[in-house]
């Protein structure tokens, strides 16, 4: 999941190496390091920790160089210690690398290494690559190649990747060939920025941003060499390729805080704008439809979709869940919500007219990308609803639906959410009137729709409620959270939530459903949060609620405005306003939102770089 980072050219490095990381920080956090070239020398600064430590350590112990490569790691093979932080050094110092991914046969390698006297400093899946890397490269010198130059450098590590299993982006320098960054990919992305004789890398485009637009996406199994002397790229197969360039779309770099105290705070406020920016120029009024303008689907196709499988992870696995809820109510098409991970090796039976969509925030997200390549290599369409403009994911989908919500940086996904519920439900009017719905349906649902952004604007009016209720129940262990039918994949995400930012553990269930087990965990110290807004099955969830009183489970509600019932059932309740059931998620998730940030900060956690977490998922 790392960042990486790298540039050869004219520039002073270790300026450009630092910015980028911070740029890429987002990727992993548990450490981060550059080597530079400098004066024939390979020199290495690296830390456990955030940038901040690096950046501190390069003022008291600087570098000076015009080449020069950066990591920022999420630990997958060794714990975030100063040794398993990269850059990685391979045999006597010839070569020093970087590495995004996993190898999975690192344990062999690394014990024929150790055979032939290669010696570890790390417990790190990536520094067998360095030592392998500089076996190759002893082995052609014997050979009488001369290790100072690109020919040979290329060679040794066009040897080491044929080795490795697993995904890999290697960005690697050598010794003895000054000038020269080396980069591979399988599996893991790497981007290249065009300067006036220089060049930019990155793990994504973020660390280019401002000094180049000419961009070059690296592919699987492509090895690109970067020089003074220009740059070259070679397929590990079919040879040399001529690259092909791209303009990088340029997103506003959005990441002021502003007046908020956290990432997550700033990016929960700025939900009526994101989600009306995910509607912008997408109702049609006139048809009473939704309109999009990069699906890339002829509507004769559209309308013999029979099936449709979401597939996404985490956060947009729960916009997924809300998605099927809505496309099967509207559109009245089977769908499918698969986790990404499960897809990828799963054979399950699809139609020839089965349409996948992945759902993604960054659009690197290593499993969902893996999914709907094999959906793809199936003969599916597959659209794609992304938020970063020009990812992975949003290259390769067929076509897509972008969701506009600006940079999202805090790690739990906020905005994001919403605006992915927000698509959803127009793919799911736009689907349901070219078959079922109705014109009169189908205006009614955009007059509700054009309301949304208001009215999450008065829902954000609960948060001083919420802080209060925050501090009654930061101190428990355990939580339950419960709601049925739309409001159920909110209570999944509501407790994803909480445990990813405060570390307390919650539980999201059907609201019916915890009679099946999970009523066994409710007593005085388990509080249970009932999503009980208005509607159909209001009576119903009241009874599930009254279930758990019943056993002493202390309960918080989420309920509508004016409702007078639940004041004499909920030990607390937290008002939002009235809403259609469908549109209920983006309503009652913002309570939720608001609930896991007061409880992590006065937990004392990190709400905006919790443990363990990385916001871009680019491991398996
Ligand atoms: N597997 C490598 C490590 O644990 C790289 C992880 C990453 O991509 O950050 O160091």
């Amino acid at each position: 999941m790392c960042g990486i980072v790298g540039y050869v050219g004219h520039r002073d490095v270790a300026g450009f190496l630092l910015e980028g990381l911070h740029r890429l920080e987002y990727r992993g956090y548990d450490s981060a390091g550059i080597a530079v070239l400098q004066n024939d020398e390979i020199k290495v600064r690296k830390k456990a920790g955030r940038v901040q430590e690096l950046s501190s350590e390069l003022d008291s112990n600087p570098v000076q160089s015009s080449i020069g490569i950066g990591h920022t790691r999420w630990a997958t093979h060794g714990e975030a210690t100063n040794e398993n932080s990269h850059p990685h050094i391979g045999g006597n110092g010839e070569v020093v690398l970087v590495h995004n991914g996993v190898i999975e046969n690192y344990i062999d390698l690394r014990n024929q290494l150790q055979g032939l006297g290669f010696v570890f400093k790390s417990q790190t899946d990536s520094e067998v690559i360095a030592h392998l890397l500089a076996h190759h490269l002893q082995e052609q010198v014997k050979l009488g190649e001369d290790a100072s130059t690109k020919e040979t450098c290329l060679k040794a590590l066009e040897l080491t990747t044929r080795k490795l299993n697993g995904t890999y982006g290697i960005v690697a320098m050598f010794k003895e060939c000054s000038n020269t960054i080396i980069c591979a990919r399988a599996g893991s992305p790497l981007v290249i920025g065009i300067g006036k004789d220089e060049y930019f890398l990155g793990s994504d485009s973020s660390p280019l941003i401002g000094y180049t637009e000419d961009v070059v996406y690296l592919s699987d199994y492509e090895i690109a060499i970067l020089s003074s002397d220009g740059m070259e790229i070679i397929h590990r197969d079919s040879g040399h390729q001529s690259p092909s360039i791209q303009t990088l779309k340029q997103v506003s770099a959005d990441s002021d805080l502003g007046d908020f105290e956290h990432y997550m705070l700033k990016e929960i406020y700025e939900q009526p704008q994101s989600i009306e920016n995910a509607m912008r120029g997408r109702l049609d009024e006139d048809e009473a439809t939704a309109k999009f303008g990069g699906l890339n689907i002829d509507p004769q196709q559209l309308r013999k979709i029979d099936r449709i499988v979401l597939t996404a992870c985490g956060t947009s696995w729960h916009a997924g869940l809300v998605g099927e809820y809505l496309l099967e109510e509207f559109a009245r098409i089977p769908t499918e919500v698969e986790y990404a991970s499960e897809l990828r090796y799963r054979n399950p039976p699809m139609t020839d007219n089965t349409m996948v969509f992945t759902i993604t925030q960054s659009g690197e997200t290593a499993d969902t990308l893996a999914a709907m390549r094999e959906c793809k290599r199936k003969g599916h369409p597959t659209l794609a609803i992304c938020n970063v403009v020009g990812s992975t994911i949003a290259r390769e989908a067929d076509g897509g639906i972008y969701l506009h919500a600006g940079p999202e940086i805090g790690v739990a996904s906020t905005k994001a959410f919403t605006s992915q519920v927000t698509v959803l439900t127009l793919l799911a009017l736009y689907l349901g009137r070219m078959r079922h719905l109705s014109q009169p349906a189908g205006s009614r649902i955009i007059q509700q729709l054009k309301e949304i952004p208001d009215i999450i604007r008065k829902t954000l009016k609960c948060h001083e409620a919420v802080k209060d209720i925050s501090e009654r129940y930061c101190h428990y262990e355990n939580f339950l959270y419960l709601g049925r039918l739309y409001n159920f994949p909110v209570a999944l995400e509501g407790a994803l939530k909480l445990k990813e930012i405060s570390y307390s553990h919650a539980e999201g269930y059907p609201a019916a459903e915890m009679k099946q087990g999970p009523i066994a965990l409710v007593d005085e110290k388990t509080p249970s949060v009932f999503i009980v807004p208005r509607g159909n099955i209001y009576p119903k969830v009241l009874s599930n609620l009254e279930e758990i009183k019943a056993r002493k489970g202390p309960v918080i509600a989420i309920a509508c405005e004016g409702d007078t019932r639940i004041e004499q059932l909920a030990d607390d309740v937290i008002y939002v306003p009235d809403v259609e059931d469908y549109l209920q998620p983006l309503v009652t998730s913002i309570p939720l939102q608001f609930l896991s940030y007061h409880i992590a900060l006065l937990r004392g956690c990190n709400v905006d770089r919790p443990r363990n977490l990385a916001k871009s998922v680019t491991v398996e």
